[in-house]
C-alpha cells in the first residue's frame, strides 16, 4: 500500500465496538499528517455513550474470552505477529505519515509491537499459580484471575507501539479492553483491530473509542472497568490516576521525562557524542526515553565538539522526523528562545528548520544549548523535541546533585570508562531506568518499563 492509498483508506476513522467500525454523529476532529500539514482522516469526538456500548460489548466478551485457555489465546497472538510481518511496510508507512517520524524509525516500533508480542505469548510460560501445605491436611493457592474490561490511554509519540505495551498483555490475561489512542495518531491501531480481527480474535474482546479528554474521564468514571493505564504527560497522568483511583479502579500512569545524561571526561569520544545525539533527536526528541540534559562534568569540551560537528550532519526530511503539530514547533522554538535570552549558548540551532516540498510540514532541527543553569526553564521542564541542554559540572558530585534535583526520573545514563564511577551513577541516580555508555536506556521484556517521581 502506497502513502496515496493509505490516505484515501483512512478518510474517515470510526470507532471499533464489537468488533464492527461504526461511527454515530459525533463531532468530527481533523487528523493532520505533520510530514506536510495535510488534513489526512477525521476522527470521532466520542462522548460516555460510547465508552458505554465499548464496555458493554467488551463485558459481554469476557464471559467466553475469559474462559478460553491461555494455550488458545496465544494461538491468535502467533497469528497477528505474522501478520504484523506481513504488512510491516504498510504499518510502517501509517506511523511516518500520521506521526512524522523516518521511515527507519517507524519501522522499529511496529518491530517491537512484534518483540511485544511474543513476550505476551511466553506467559504461560512464566506465570504460574502456587499451592502450598500451610498446615497438616490444609492447602492454600494462589490463582490469577483476569480483572475483566481494562482500558488503555495512549500518547501521539508511539501510535503503534504503546498500544502494543499494554494490548498483548491484557488480552493473553483473558482481559477485555477498551483502547482510547491518542486523537493526534488515530490510525495504527484502526488496522491493529483489522490485523487482530483476521488473526482470529472475538468481537468485543478489543473495543477502541476515539475522542479527547471526554473519553479519558469517562474511562476514569465507568463502573465497568476495573483498572486503567495511562501513558502521556505527567499533568494529565495526575488527573487520570487521582480520577481513576478514587473510584476504585487499578491504575498505572506513566508521565512525561527529563532524563540527564552524565558524561564524565573519561568517556569514549566518538560512541559518546554519537550516542548522546542519536538520544536527543531520534524521534525529533519525541520520546520519553531522549536525552533532554547532558551534564558535561570537568573537561569534556572535546566532546561537546564531536557532538556539535554529528547534530550538523542530521538534516530534517531527511535523517530527521518531524514534531507532532504547529503547536510542537511553537513550544519547542520558545524554549531555545528562552535559553537565549536567559544568557545560554545555542552551539546548534533548529529553529525555522523547513522541508523543501514540505513547507506545510512541523520540522526542528538538532539543537545544543551550552552553558545552560539548573533553574533555566529549558534544562527543568520537558520540551519533548530534538534539544538537548548541557550543564556543567565541577564532579561526579555535584553532576549527581543536578540530576536528582530534577522532578522527574524516567531515565537517566552516564558516560564514562570506569566500572567503579559507572555504578556510582548507577546506584544514586533518581531515575526508574539507569544506563552506562547507552543514551536510550530502555529495557526489554521481560524486565519491566518505569520511571520515578514525576
Ligand atoms: P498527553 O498527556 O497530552 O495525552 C495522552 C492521552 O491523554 C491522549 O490520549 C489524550 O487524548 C489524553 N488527554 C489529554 N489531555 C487530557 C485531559 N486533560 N484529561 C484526560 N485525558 C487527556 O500526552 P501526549 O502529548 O500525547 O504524549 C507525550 C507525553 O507522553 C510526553 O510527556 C511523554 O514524555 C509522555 N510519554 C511517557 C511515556 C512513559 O513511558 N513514561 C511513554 C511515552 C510518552
Amino acid at each position: 500500500m502506497n502513502t496515496m492509498e493509505t490516505k484515501e483508506k483512512q478518510s474517515e476513522v470510526k470507532n471499533f465496538i464489537n468488533g464492527k467500525f461504526e461511527r454515530n454523529g459525533q463531532t468530527a476532529l481533523n487528523v493532520e499528517s505533520p510530514v506536510d500539514g495535510t488534513i489526512i482522516s477525521t476522527i470521532p469526538m466520542s462522548t460516555y455513550e460510547d465508552v458505554d456500548k465499548a464496555v458493554i460489548a467488551a463485558k459481554e466478551a469476557f464471559k467466553d474470552w475469559s474462559t478460553t485457555t491461555m494455550k488458545e489465546r496465544a494461538q491468535i497472538f502467533f497469528r497477528y505477529r505474522s501478520l504484523l510481518e506481513e504488512h510491516m511496510d504498510e504499518l510502517t508507512k501509517l506511523i511516518v505519515l500520521e506521526n512524522g517520524k523516518s521511515y527507519g524509525e517507524s519501522k522499529a516500533e511496529v518491530e517491537k509491537s512484534m518483540e511485544l508480542c511474543e513476550f505476551a505469548v511466553s506467559i504461560p510460560q512464566i506465570i504460574s499459580n502456587e499451592v502450598q501445605e500451610v498446615s497438616k491436611g490444609v492447602e492454600c493457592r494462589t490463582e490469577r484471575k483476569p480483572l475483566g474490561v481494562v482500558a488503555s490511554v495512549a500518547p501521539f509519540n508511539f501510535p503503534n507501539m504503546v498500544p502494543h505495551w499494554t494490548m498483548p498483555n491484557a488480552l493473553m490475561l483473558g482481559n477485555t479492553m477498551v483502547m482510547k489512542p491518542s486523537e493526534l495518531v488515530p490510525l495504527s491501531v484502526v488496522r491493529m483491530a483489522e490485523l487482530l480481527k483476521e488473526a482470529g480474535l472475538p468481537d468485543g474482546v478489543l473495543n477502541i473509542v476515539n475522542g479527547g479528554k471526554e473519553v479519558v474521564e469517562a474511562i476514569c468514571d465507568h463502573p465497568g472497568i476495573e483498572a486503567v493505564s495511562f501513558v502521556g504527560s505527567t499533568a494529565v497522568a495526575k488527573i487520570v490516576y487521582i480520577r481513576a483511583t478514587s473510584n476504585l479502579k487499578r491504575c498505572v500512569a506513566l508521565g512525561g521525562a527529563k532524563n540527564h545524561l552524565i558524561v564524565l571526561p573519561d568517556a569514549h569520544l566518538e560512541m559518546t557524542a554519537s550516542n548522546v545525539v542519536a538520544s536527543m533527536s531520534g524521534c525529533a526528541g519525541q520520546r520519553c526515553m531522549a536525552a533532554s540534559v547532558m551534564v558535561g562534568v570537568d573537561k569534556v569540551q572535546h566532546i561537546i565538539d564531536k557532538m556539535v560537528e554529528e547534530a550538523k550532519s542530521i538534516v530534517p526530511g531527511e535523517n530527521l522526523g518531524s514534531v507532532i503539530s504547529a503547536a510542537a514547533k511553537e513550544r519547542i522554538e520558545g524554549y531555545i528562545t528562552a535559553a537565549e535570552k536567559a544568557g545560554a549558548t545555542i552551539l546548534v540551532d533548529g529553529r525555522g528548520a523547513t522541508v523543501p516540498g514540505k513547507e506545510g510540514g512541523y520540522y526542528v532541527g538538532p539543537t545544543i544549548i551550552d552553558h545552560v543553569t539548573p533553574n533555566m526553564s529549558v534544562a527543568s521542564e520537558e520540551i519533548f523535541g530534538p534539544v538537548i541542554s548541557i550543564i556543567r559540572a565541577k564532579d561526579l558530585d555535584e553532576a549527581i546533585e543536578i540530576e536528582n534535583g530534577s522532578n522527574y526520573g524516567n531515565a537517566a545514563a552516564v558516560f564514562t570508562q570506569s566500572g567503579g564511577l559507572a555504578k556510582q551513577v548507577m546506584d544514586r541516580a533518581s531515575a526508574g531506568m539507569v544506563g552506562v555508555n547507552i543514551g536510550v536506556p530502555v529495557p526489554r521484556e521481560p524486565f519491566s518499563f518505569g520511571g520515578w517521581n514525576e
